[in-house]
């Protein structure tokens, strides 16, 4: 039977109505919208769609999106002081740096700048270090949407055999601490993995996070899998695909993730959910004191 299609971009529709209702709220309460900022580097031109549409989804939702566009000349010092001055002014609830950064800049540096508690992409070592503590975090954006569609899909991840494939400090690590906060036996699979079709029939739910177009195919798969795509590639004909054999595993996996129309969505809803949290943190951090 083939496979049911987890539908990331309706979820997503979804998830951004709640959080606009809930910005609203927001509003009232504490009299000003969340705001998002985004830093962009240079002129990577991925990287100038993906602030785009994260400026766009912010407006859309009622909360205060804005891109701060610096040229690729941009030292890692005045980066840093920018970092400062948005870190210090609390009109601004969260600060993302859009990566890669120009060479020239040490990312680690740049990332470790960023206050924990406006830090929505959650890669602070701060928020890092919480997440696989099991403390409050802001917790990554992508893992955080591949959690939320095994959610919908009803996928029981307690005692699962789950195999994430990629080991990236973006996806593929903080993946295997949400799955392994929910209670499924997890294991982590990257380029020196020996025998990696073999890891993956074995795995009950198999997230992959590769960057190698449709490299997983049905035949890796364990019957009725459960199949998060993370991957955005290109294919020969420059069509956008994921890392799994869409077609194929659709054949044997039980539910599985589109590219487009999976993963993707999901990591732009969560953003807009993660701005809300922070927020929230922030305004509840200011009230406390009066209490
Ligand atoms: P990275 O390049 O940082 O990591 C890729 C991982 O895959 C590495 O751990 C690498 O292993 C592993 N890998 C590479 N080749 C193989 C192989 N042949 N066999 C097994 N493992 C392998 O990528 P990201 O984690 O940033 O992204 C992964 C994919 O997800 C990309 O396609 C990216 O575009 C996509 N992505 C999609 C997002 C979305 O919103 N949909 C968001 C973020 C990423 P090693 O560590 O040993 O080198």
């Amino acid at each position: 039977m083939p496979a049911r299609i987890i539908d990331g971009k309706s979820l997503a529709a979804s998830i951004r109505q709640r959080v606009a209702i809930e910005v609203a709220a927001y509003q009232h309460e504490v009299g000003r919208v969340p705001a998002l900022h985004v830093l962009l580097v240079g002129e990577d031109p991925g990287s100038m769609i993906y602030v785009r549409h994260k400026e766009r989804d912010a407006n859309e939702v009622g909360m205060q999106g804005r891109v701060l566009r610096l040229p690729e000349s941009t030292t890692e010092q005045q980066l840093l002081g920018l970092i400062s001055e948005l870190n210090a002014d609390r009109a601004v609830n969260a600060i993302l740096v859009q990566l890669p950064l120009p060479e020239s800049i040490r990312a680690s540096r740049v990332l470790e700048a960023v206050d924990p508690q406006k830090d929505v992409d959650g890669f602070h070592p701060k928020n890092v270090g919480a997440l696989w503590s099991g403390l409050p975090a802001l917790t990554p954006c992508t893992p955080l949407g591949c959690m939320r569609l095994l959610q919908e899909a009803k996928v029981k991840t307690k005692g699962a055999r789950a195999l994430v494939v990629g080991r990236s400090n973006i996806v593929g690590k903080p993946m295997a601490a949400l799955l392994l906060a929910e209670h499924a036996t997890v294991t982590m699979a990257h380029s020196r993995t020996v025998d990696l079709a073999e890891r993956c029939r074995e795995a009950d739910i198999l997230v992959a996070a590769i960057g190698r177009p449709k490299m997983i195919s049905g035949d890796w798969l364990k019957a009725g899998a459960a199949v998060i795509d993370v991957g955005m590639n290109r294919d020969q004909d420059g069509r956008l695909c994921g890392d799994v054999d869409f077609s194929s595993a659709a054949e044997i996996a039980a539910c599985i993730t589109p590219v487009p129309g999976g993963v993707g969505p999901m990591t732009r809803a969560m953003l807009l959910e993660n701005t809300l949290s922070a927020a929230r943190m922030q305004a509840g951090a200011t009230r406390a004191p009066s209490a």
